[in-house]
């Protein structure tokens, strides 16, 4: 199956584990155990009743017929937004930190950008009593304030990152220091599908019931299980490739992601990653990233602090080598507008970083008989800041 990387955790040429030293033994902790773990019932039977009954599982499949109209096709769009705290985020959190519980950890450890895995993963922390520190680049940190005291109030620490571009990057950077000097009873709970091996894969599975709810809804509305697209924004790559996953072998079924263009791909300022990319290794995994020709990370620019990010998941990086998925460049001002159209058309405001998924849907020609499905990922009320600051309202 493509959608499963091989023992050493590549998809194709991506993914692996490159950590120094000290890290050594938390990751193979986790690659000896995470399988293990997942796969009993036990495990599941928990899990699956905190994603119904915490998260607000299974969330809904929606038709949006305005814009189905605007763009000559059946338009739906699975409704992450409406997860408890906002996002998709907390179907992974959910699922590492009822693993770091049964690894025996008690201090859980997160990076975020636009504050969506620092708030799930602060949630998770207060429901089962345990210590949250949570990463954060000094510039997010005063884009995204609601969520910063969401995170606060909910009890974990936040620790702004002050180095480089000051967002995801180097909040990520900070936070795999901090795992490096508290080895024992710590958990990192990495918010997307990157890092070393086997965090992309474990996301990846703790994501994709987002797919599987897919494909039981359309079997229900449509009589078919398979859409002819499924599209979703990518930043790290996690909610695409939950939303990808029971579809990755299911040739009929066009996969595209849309990645942060900024102010476009060739202006200095952006985040498209799989545009502009090369091959080369970031927080643990090898994968395309944006550098500079001597192999320095380049700082990544986009309006959505959830998509500012230069590496991509190593699965990602395979679906576009391989051309299994396409992946689109989207600007800043396209997701802004598409945040509009969406809100103003189906009375939804989409997080910004969802709203580049939305903006992907006048990049394609579709036929009429086409069914689609975008993924919302999250909800805009932590955005309206920027929202307000390009339109006036
Ligand atoms: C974090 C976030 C993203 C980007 O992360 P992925 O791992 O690429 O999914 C996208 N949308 C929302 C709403 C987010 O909070």
């Amino acid at each position: 199956m493509d959608n499963q990387p091989n023992k050493q955790g590549y998809y194709g040429k991506f993914g692996g584990a490159f950590i120094p030293e000290m890290l050594h033994r938390n990751v193979e902790e986790l690659k000896e155990n995470y399988l293990k773990i997942i796969e009993t019932k036990e495990f599941q039977d928990e899990f699956q009743l905190l994603l119904k009954d915490y998260v607000g599982r299974p969330t809904p499949l929606f038709h949006v017929q305005n814009l189905s109209k605007k763009y000559g096709a059946k338009i739906y769009l699975k409704r992450e937004d409406l997860c408890h705290t906002g996002a998709h985020k907390l179907n992974n959190v959910v699922g590492q930190i009822l693993l770091a519980k049964r690894l025996g950890k008690k201090h859980i450890i997160a990076e975020t950008g636009a504050g969506q895995h620092g708030v799930a993963t602060a949630t998770v922390c207060a429901l089962m009593g345990l210590e949250c520190t949570v990463f954060m680049g000094s510039k997010d940190i005063q884009r995204q304030q609601p969520n910063v005291l969401r995170m606060k109030m909910l009890g974990a620490k936040v620790i702004p990152a002050t180095s480089g571009s000051q967002t995801l990057k180097d909040a990520t950077n900070e936070a795999i220091r901090h795992w490096i000097n508290h080895p024992d009873d710590t958990h990192y709970v990495i918010g997307s599908t990157i890092g070393p091996h086997p965090y992309p894969d474990m996301v990846a599975r703790f994501q994709s019931v987002i797919s599987k709810e897919i494909r039981k809804q359309l079997l229900e509305k449509e009589g078919c299980e398979t859409p002819d697209y499924v599209i979703a924004c990518v930043g790290g790559g996690s909610n695409a490739a939950g939303a990808f996953y029971h579809f990755i072998d299911e040739p009929n079924v066009k996969l595209i992601g849309a990645e942060a263009a900024g102010e476009g791909i060739e202006s200095g300022k952006t985040a498209a990653t799989i545009n502009i990319g090369t091959e080369g290794i970031i927080h643990g995994c090898k994968t395309l990233l944006m550098q500079s020709t001597d192999g320095q990370v380049l700082e990544a620019h986009s309006v959505s602090a959830g998509l500012d990010y230069p590496g991509i998941g190593p699965i990602h990086a395979h679906l576009h080598e391989s051309g299994r998925a396409k992946y689109y460049p989207i600007t800043d001002k396209e997701a802004i507008d598409a945040a509009f159209e969406l809100t103003r058309s189906e009375g939804i405001i989409p997080a910004l970083e969802s709203a580049h998924a939305i903006a992907a849907l006048s990049k394609i020609k579709f036929k009429p008989t086409d069914i689609v499905v975008v993924n919302l990922s999250g909800r805009g009320d932590k955005d309206m800041d920027t929202y307000s600051k390009h339109q006036i309202l």
